[in-house]
């Protein structure tokens, strides 16, 4: 039974700052329409499939051999992608950005330094903490869940933090966080040296004219852009997560990561979807659309919905908010409740998933829930 098992867990000599401890755990339901983890549910265009097919068949001859440690190709079809100037020596990549970051914080952080990012922030920051043995720390946000130059930089002044991480747009509230907010965090770690960390998951959902923090990345050797074809490119089975720095810092990532870390199918799967990226990229526009309609919607239902510059929307507070989650499951509707003060998050989903998704929302509305 679950609660032996959590004795018998106790009782292993597992590390002190995970006991207790719970793991990422978004539920997977299966239900029509899952709007919970902001993928992108459209499914692969036919010239994609057909592409990374060829692609993994190529890899099959030499499967024997262990992959390209260096994914040179990839890097350069990567840097292609980013332009700003980029060439495959600052990129690098691995399986999905939680495991660049996870390499990140090796490098950077780890026993006796710390990882600052702005709550409510993407909930894996913590835990990738714990997970290295490095001290989290919680800064804050306006009431508005943006951030200001100011304050964030004072807040950077103050802790010192050996890594920062800024989430723009932000998950789980879709706020766009400004590159002058980005500048003076980077200047604020002028004396302590910190790694300044910008993760872009969802910039791609950005409304148009919203600058990617790549355009800093000149002159700030200790800046590192983090991307991922999980959300965009709608390939999160992939995993395939990459960053934009300085050469200096792939290098020193080189020496964390474990040897042959991306598979030659993973690479193969990857390089060809970016050689089709206008296909796949071409249901961004509908996505973004899709999330406009979420957010006028829940406005119209008086559910007051944050603006976003992502595909998901955090809406509330809501007077029962796991009423309204439930309500949405009965209907074959599944969202994310982030555990914020009432507050859910639903994903953009096709249009035919949202209006079900709004529907319903009005029904929830109209019975009082
Ligand atoms: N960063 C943010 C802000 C995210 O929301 C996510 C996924 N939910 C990730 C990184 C990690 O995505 P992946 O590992 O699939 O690239």
């Amino acid at each position: 039974d679950a609660e032996g098992r959590l004795e018998r867990l106790a009782a292993l000599p597992l590390r002190e700052n995970l006991r207790g401890a719970t793991p990422y755990g978004a539920p997977q339901i299966d239900v029509p329409i899952q709007l919970n983890v902001n993928e992108n549910t459209h499914p692969l265009p036919d010239s994609v499939r057909d592409a990374i097919l060829r692609g993994v068949e190529g890899t099959l001859d030499t499967l024997n051999r262990y992959p390209d440690r260096e994914f040179t190709t990839l890097r350069a079809s990567l840097a292609r992608y980013l332009g700003h100037g980029l060439d495959a020596d600052h990129l690098w990549a691995a399986n999905g950005s939680n495991e660049v970051l996870q390499q990140l914080l090796q490098a950077f952080a780890g026993p006796g330094r710390t990882l600052m990012s702005f709550p409510p922030t993407y909930s894996m920051y913590p835990l990738l903490a714990s997970g290295t043995d490095t001290r989290y720390i919680a800064g804050t946000r306006e009431p508005d869940f943006t951030l200001t130059p100011d304050a964030a930089a004072a807040q950077v002044r103050a802790e010192a933090p050996d890594v920062v991480i800024v989430c723009s747009p932000n998950n789980p509230t879709g706020t766009s966080t400004g590159l002058d907010v980005v500048e003076a965090v980077y200047a604020a770690t002028e004396q302590t040296r910190s790694m300044v960390i910008v993760d872009e998951a969802y910039v791609e959902f950005a409304h148009t004219g919203t600058p990617s923090a790549l355009r800093l990345l000149p002159g700030r050797e200790r800046l590192v852009v983090s991307r991922t074809m999980s959300k965009a490119f709608g390939m999160a089975g992939t995993r395939l997560g990459y960053l934009a720095a300085a050469p200096e810092v792939t290098d020193a990532l080189r020496l964390v990561r474990l040897p042959y870390h991306l598979s030659a199918v993973t690479q193969a799967v990857a390089l060809g979807a970016l050689t089709h990226a206008d296909a796949l990229l071409a249901t961004v526009e509908d996505i973004k659309a899709q999330r406009d309609r979420i957010v006028a919607g829940l406005d119209r239902l008086g559910l007051t919905p944050t603006p976003s510059d992502a595909n998901f929307v955090l809406f509330g507070p809501l007077r029962d908010a796991t009423a309204v989650w439930h309500g949405l499951l009965d209907a074959g509707v599944i969202i994310r409740d982030i555990g914020l003060h009432g507050r859910l998050r639903v994903s953009a989903g096709t249009e035919a998933e949202t209006t079900a998704f709004l529907d319903r929302m009005r029904e929830l509305v109209d019975a009082g829930v």
